[in-house]
């Protein structure tokens, strides 16, 4: 994802209207529904049931997500070209998203990273490929960071704009497409593999709810699930300490933003607030602050049994967060859960999901 809810691709109007309420798996209703059935079963008293509740409280799914691609304003903030070339990846982020990966092993995570294809045309890719080698996930992000929400051709990227010869006179459908496909193909022939899912650039409060026509391509393109939403909340003002309501805005945004099927049967599995994008680049946050959001979306999470998708981007990071603290921070605090949370890749979260029957 390259940005949340401030900055979209050129010319898309992000549609701010909070979804139709979707009932997740795990939503509180269905837990509390599901706690009075078995004791109602198990003719447990009603004084009883709070213990019934923490028995049945499913193991937290955590995952840590990396998008492969260059931001805006980084390492330095009059740095804009990146708009254009979203997958050409300098080498410090390249270092920073490998060594992640061997931090996260040697604590037993997972990290799911997302790659724009473009990247692949570089000479050397050997740092995704041992990437790769180490077992963690790596999904389809487009090859240039296109816009999938969006309804004319120029629109879906930067690049097109300064070079819309590239388009060949494709439909913006078309042009997504093709974007997403030759990822695909891109990743078979240099890395021999194939996506792990997929994330679409930007996010939405709305996901593809609205768009049967995205699920349906989706679903074509050999895709099960995507990461597409990004649910809104409170933003603080730049440079300043985000209080209360603003951590709270962001706990109740991440309750709501759980996972969930699609009537086309595409599982969606939303972004969790706050990016890395959101917390540094538009309020400026200091590290710490990140930190605490953190903390406390994962002792959420793991209260109520539910998904945090931690997602962020290595361009960013190794300016924000040089040591990686917040990696380390993540394993760490699910290695000390106590079998209460797991760190899983977004196909993990996707197999607890129910699937619809064809
Ligand atoms: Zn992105």
């Amino acid at each position: 994802m390259k940005n949340t809810m401030i900055q979209t691709s050129p010319g898309h109007k992000m549609n701010f209207q909070y979804p139709m309420k979707m009932e997740s798996h795990f939503s509180p209703s269905r837990r509390s529904f599901l706690n009075t059935a078995i004791a109602a079963t198990l003719g447990i008293q009603t004084a009883r049931l709070t213990a019934s509740e923490s028995q049945v409280t499913p193991k937290a799914q955590i995952a840590i997500t990396f998008d492969l691609e260059m931001s805006r304003q980084y390492p330095r903030r009059e740095m804009m070209e990146w708009d254009f070339q979203k997958g050409n990846l300098n080498q410090e982020t390249k270092n920073y998203s490998l060594k992640a990966a061997e931090i996260a092993s040697s604590l037993n995570g997972t990290i799911h990273y997302f790659c724009v294809g473009r990247v692949l045309e570089q000479k050397d890719i050997q740092w995704l490929k041992t990437i790769s080698k180490l077992g963690h996930p790596i999904g389809n992000h487009t090859y240039d960071h296109v816009n999938v929400w969006a309804t004319e051709p120029e629109k879906t990227q930067f690049r097109f704009q300064r070079s819309p010869w590239l388009l060949g006179g494709k439909s913006a459908d078309q042009v997504i497409r093709q974007n997403i496909r030759i990822t695909t193909e891109a990743m078979k022939q240099r890395l021999n593999i194939s996506p792990d899912g997929f994330r679409t650039p930007g996010g939405s409060s709305t996901a593809l709810d609205d768009r049967e026509d995205l699920q349906k391509m989706l679903l074509a393109e050999g895709f099960s699930w995507v990461s597409s939403k990004y649910p809104r909340h409170e933003y603080s003002p730049p440079n300043t300490e985000p209080d209360h309501e603003i951590y709270q805005s962001i706990l109740s945004a991440q309750k709501e933003a759980q996972p969930y099927v699609y009537p086309t049967g595409l599982i969606e599995i939303p972004m969790s607030p706050i990016s890395d994008v959101g917390a540094f680049r538009t309020s400026r946050w200091k590290l710490k602050y990140f930190l605490k959001s953190v903390e406390l979306c994962i002792q959420q999470a793991i209260e109520q049994g539910g998904v945090f998708d931690f997602l962020c981007h290595p361009s960013i990071m190794y300016v924000e967060d040089p040591q990686f603290e917040t990696v380390k921070l993540i394993c760490k605090l699910v290695n000390q859960s106590e079998g209460r949370a797991e760190l899983v890749g977004l196909s993990d979260i996707a197999k607890r999901l129910p699937r619809k029957q064809s």
